[in-house]
């Protein structure tokens, strides 16, 4: 089951691995993961996906994107977001290659389109900062 935050949503819980991602985005700053022969990639595992090799290394983002894909919850499909819908969840291209998955912030669902440009944003809630993109 999920962490829950105090306002009923869920949380994520950061690991070993993913600890440094989130401690970043408190900073405002997007990180991902970095392998010296691959190059970028998200999300953050033990493992570059490409090489297997866990040498890999935390670099910077410029928080740039675009929308490769978006859908709209418009119902609820977790119980625990009914009082946020209608909300925009997209598959974002993000400038260094990776695409992550992030709700889309500051925006009506009908002013998303794909191929939109995007910017990262920060809400903390609780304890933990979620990475969000807002339209650019
Ligand atoms: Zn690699």
């Amino acid at each position: 089951m999920a962490k829950l935050a105090t306002d009923g949503r869920p949380l994520p819980s950061p690991t070993p691995t993913t600890q440094a991602f989130f401690d970043a985005a408190k900073d405002r700053r997007l990180i991902l993961p970095h392998c010296p022969r691959k190059g970028y990639f998200f999300y953050p595992r033990s493992h570059c996906p490409c090489c297997l090799k866990q040498d890999w290394d935390w670099k910077p983002a410029s928080g740039r994107g675009t929308v490769y894909a978006f859908t709209v919850d418009r119902m609820g499909h977790d119980p625990n977001l009914m009082n946020w819908v209608p909300y925009v969840v997209a598959a974002i291209e993000l400038e260094e290659g990776p695409r992550m998955t992030a709700i889309i912030v500051d925006c009506v669902p009908e002013d998303v389109r794909v191929g939109m440009p995007v910017e990262a944003s920060y809400e903390d809630i609780d304890d933990v900062t979620i990475v969000r993109f807002r339209l650019a």
